[in-house]
């Protein structure tokens, strides 16, 4: 059996009862964590030195669409409601054939990997069943763990969102699922739902009934804008249509608009809720649901949500969704004329929200999450010894707040290496990286998008 050993590293498990060690080795057998702690020493294994560096658990995209990829840099200056929903919805993702979901979703997964991301739930809007082939091609082929997600197809957006009363195409999906997502051990499916914003009562408990049969998560983008009482002239429904129908399979993306007693419920209930703080910052989603979350004595998971705005580094979205809501936590304080003392979360909340909080809502929190013997080798292997960001005196900041892609020398998804010495491991990041290009050009030209 391959055996990996990283050695002498600081650990930060993760673990509660494992905790940060110092100068300790991970000792790995078939993808699977098999030890952690000093002087494991073995003559077998592949030795990965890890002196002077941060050893922690891959971090966990919860929300991002991936073949957005080669679309980079468009919409950094677009508001959700207009632009977004006109050129992306209503345009670019009509245009995309199945190579460009390929080559998005290859070097979506690339960048992830790059930044030490391991896991992602890929939401994707494949407008046939080879798109989704192509799309999942893509997951496997970059070698990344993913939770691809079969939304709605992206080719018309009047068909499929707003009042929609079309299911999800539940042939394809089964297609799907069964020749190329069951089996892999690296993938499993969700369902991309509209849920009661963006289409009809039955439609949106029919998609939810389609998830259950098939035993897939449900995602939800939800509560990310006023359009249920502003465009359909309806009051705040929170849950609405699938209120009676939630649980751990149900995740939500974004609900920035959800009152606090929907928000109890739904945590009561094991909804888990991703945040994609940046974008939600920029676009008018609203505040995120970070405090309303942990007012309700749950977490939620970050995402990026759409690399065709910023950045699909994980780093940054930990970082700015846990200083947004100090902030929003300092302000209360100060508004009642008393002065900040204590921040409201810590440095190790919002990585264990990057991680493990990311891992549950995906249900994989038994598989990663955490350094955990018996759990797979999803690692980064950070480099905390150079002049950016030495000398580190608590790990857990330096991960945080101190480094940033370039001191991520070595991933590992399930034991194999994707990166090593800083750079990735794939072939195909360079032998399809021309191709990558040129579709990102034409999509946005045949968009007509003037930049
Ligand atoms: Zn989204």
């Amino acid at each position: 059996m391959p055996q990996t050993i990283i050695q002498d590293g600081t650990v930060v498990s993760l673990d509660p009862d494992i905790g940060t060690l110092e100068g300790a080795d991970v000792l790995i057998e078939d993808g699977e964590i098999v030890e952690i702690g000093g002087d494991l020493a073995d003559a077998n294994a592949e030795p990965i030195d890890a002196s002077g560096k941060i050893v922690f658990p891959g971090l966990v995209d919860s929300h991002i669409h991936l073949a957005q990829t080669q679309v980079r840099g468009i919409a950094g200056d677009w508001s959700l409601m207009n632009e977004y929903f006109d050129h992306m919805l209503g345009n670019i993702t009509g245009l995309y054939r199945p190579e460009d979901m390929y080559l998005g979703g290859l070097f979506g997964a690339f960048e992830k990997l790059h930044t030490g991301t391991t896991t992602a739930l890929d939401w994707s809007y494949p407008n046939t069943l080879e798109h989704g082939e192509r799309a999942v091609d893509a997951l496997q082929d970059a070698g990344i763990r993913a939770v691809y997600t079969y939304g709605p197809p992206g080719d018309d957006a009047a068909k499929w969102w707003f009042e929609s009363d079309v299911g999800l195409p539940e042939e394809n999906i089964r297609e799907l699922h069964e020749e190329a997502i069951r089996d892999d051990d690296l993938l499993s499916l969700a369902l991309g739902l509209r849920g009661p914003d963006f289409c009809t009562d039955e439609t949106a408990r029919a998609d939810l009934e389609l998830a259950r049969d098939l035993d897939a998560l449900s995602t939800i983008h939800m509560g990310a804008a006023l359009w249920p009482s502003s465009v359909y002239g309806e009051d705040y429904q929170g849950f609405g249509a699938i209120e009676d129908m939630l649980g751990p399979d149900v995740n939500v993306a974004h609900g920035n608009h959800f009152a606090q007693e929907d928000i109890d419920h739904a945590v009561e209930q094991g909804v888990s809720f991703s945040s994609t703080p940046e974008v939600e910052m920029q676009m008018g989603h609203g505040i995120p649901v970070t405090g309303k979350v942990l007012e309700a004595g749950g977490r939620p998971a970050w995402g990026v949500d759409v690399c065709s705005n910023v950045s699909g580094d994980m780093g940054s979205q930990m970082r700015i969704g846990m200083q947004l809501q100090r902030m929003f936590d300092n302000q209360a304080v100060l508004e009642g004329d008393e002065e900040v003392t204590e921040v409201s979360i810590a440095a190790r909340d919002t990585l264990e929200m990057a991680t493990i909080e990311g891992a549950r809502a995906l249900g994989l929190d038994d598989e990663i999450g955490t350094l955990t013997p018996g759990k797979r080798a999803d690692v980064v292997v950070l480099d905390a010894s150079d002049f950016m960001t030495a000398p580190s005196h608590s790990p857990i900041e330096t991960i945080v707040f101190q480094s940033d892609p370039s001191h991520i020398d070595t991933v590992l998804v399930d034991g194999e290496p994707v990166k090593r010495d800083g750079e990735l491991t794939n072939d195909l990041v360079e032998s399809e990286f021309d191709r990558f290009v040129e579709s990102g050009h034409r999509l946005v030209d045949e968009a007509g998008i003037e930049l």
